[in-house]
């Protein structure tokens, strides 16, 4: 018998009235014509459904007025959740670029929310009392702490990069880079294309893995020769038969040739972190090597907003402060905000590497957190998952020290009712969303990048779905 359109619209009469399920959900959001539109859309909805409907079954399911009110419910918290909004990182990626990259320091906070509700002296000079440029607000700060002759900030490194090209080039003039040195860093910024876009001209040299003094030499030659750019590779290392020419020497390549060298440091790190067993190369030693241009960006191992800051040979930053991609690229009063903060914790280097969330989840002992996982680990036995702490490797991540690993602890676990990747994805739409890391049917915890609260987080996220099953 085939379902008639008779008892179709049986059904399409029991659904509730508009305003009955007004009535019944008086008072759950503040806002009545978000209410109206979420009743409406409801009711649309389970009208189509029936209408569409196979069997008699289904549409009793569709007119069931509880599940209709859950529905507007479920709708309207869809609505009130923020596009942006906070999530735990549980990955042990100190600089998830997914995840906002880097933290920022209780200073800079305080003084964002200090400075953007009120006017501010971004172009304006108060002594003088007329117009000041934006660019020369933490030159003085900069110039102080790492001693380069000037410096600007921009919107990111990007930026930094694509102008400083753009400001030292004639159209056509000649970028030396290494072969090996051609990076991409996520997406879409590729040396290559940021070379083409400032309408330079890239002369490669060398080969994948190897560049010789030579090489650079040869190239810097040429009439069109312009820039030296030299470029971290950030986010990969090449093993084996490699070789490649440190500041040092093209410093002297530099000067026989008079050519400004600019190194595209990229990460950002002010002082060394050999310490805790990080090498990377750092902002000061690279200006002291003889980079004429020192580029990096604000927000990986610096700790700060994004940002893209330029230190170095004044006549060169004065170029780039006069050009018109300057404007293009300049940087929002709540960055400046957060990052002179940032910079004046590095005023004092052991006050930084606490303050910095950055620098203090790196420098965290892997004893603190097995003990962070080992009280986890209970809790959730207590819950009826499997929990068990393991040895493991966080990554600092976010286009930053490739190849280095952090010994750290996890909790590793499985909910012997349901699959790893169910977990995972209960997790991953918690509110606030929780994101972790699987690994062969287990979720991992690395409790490196928890902030405080954050176990509390897990925990009762961990707690409601067994309950809610
Ligand atoms: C990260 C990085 C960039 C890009 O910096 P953003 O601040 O992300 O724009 C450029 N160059 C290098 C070497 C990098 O590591």
């Amino acid at each position: 018998m085939t379902f008639s359109m008779k008892e179709k619209s049986q059904y399409l009469q029991q659904l509730p009235q508009v305003n009955e399920l007004l009535m019944a959900l008086e008072g759950k959001s503040d806002d009545v014509a978000l209410l109206k539109e979420a009743v409406r859309d409801a009711l649309d909805a389970a009208r189509k459904g029936i209408l569409a409907a196979e069997d008699g079954e289904r549409c009793r399911a569709l007119a069931d007025r509880a599940t209709i009110e859950a529905s507007i419910l479920s709708a309207l918290a869809a609505k009130g959740r923020p596009a942006l909004m906070p999530v735990v990182n549980a990955t042990g990626v100190i600089l998830h670029t997914n995840l906002g990259r880097s933290l920022l320091s209780e200073d800079a906070i305080a003084n964002i929310s200090a400075l953007t509700g009120r006017y501010a002296n971004l172009e304006y000079d108060v002594d003088a009392g007329r117009r000041g440029s934006r660019h020369d607000i933490l030159s003085g700060l900069l110039r102080e702490i790492t001693g380069a002759e000037d410096a600007m900030v921009v919107n990111n490194n990007a930026s930094a990069v694509l102008l400083a090209i753009s400001a030292l080039t004639a159209p056509e003039g000649e970028v030396i880079v290494s072969r090996g040195e051609l990076v991409e860093i996520g997406g879409s910024f590729r040396i290559p294309e940021i070379i083409e876009l400032s309408g330079a001209t890239l002369r490669e040299i060398g080969t994948t893995n190897k560049v010789h003094p030579a090489d650079y030499g040869r190239a810097a030659e040429s009439e069109a020769a312009e820039v030296l750019l030299k470029v971290h590779t950030s986010n990969f290392k090449i093993m084996g038969f490699t070789e490649e020419v440190e500041l040092p020497a093209l410093r002297e390549i530099a000067d026989r040739h008079d050519l400004p060298l600019i190194y595209d440091l990229g990460s950002g790190l002010m002082h060394p972190l050999t310490d805790v067993g990080i090498r990377e190369p750092d902002v000061l030693s690279s200006l002291a090597a003889g980079a004429d241009l020192v580029l990096f960006s604000g927000d990986k191992l610096l700790g700060g907003p994004q940002a893209g800051i330029a230190i170095g040979k004044r006549e060169y930053i004065s170029r780039m402060k006069r050009h018109p991609l300057a404007r293009v690229v300049r940087m929002d009063k709540m960055s400046f905000a957060a990052l002179e903060a940032t910079l004046k914790s590095y005023r004092n280097p052991e006050k930084a590497r606490k303050d910095i969330p950055v620098l203090s989840m790196i420098a965290k002992r892997p004893e603190d957190i097995q003990k962070e996982a080992e009280a986890m680990a209970e809790a959730l036995k207590e819950l009826g998952y499997f929990a068990e702490v393991a040895r493991d490797q966080s990554e600092i991540g976010g286009g930053s020290c490739p190849g280095e690993y952090l010994d750290t602890y996890v909790v590793s676990v499985e909910d012997p009712k349901a699959s790893a990747a169910s977990l995972e994805e209960d997790l991953r739409k918690n509110d606030p969303p929780i994101v972790a890391r699987i690994r062969r049917d287990r979720l991992l915890i690395d409790a490196r990048t928890l902030r405080p609260g954050d176990t509390d987080t897990i925990l009762r996220a961990m707690k409601l779905r067994k309950t809610s099953r």
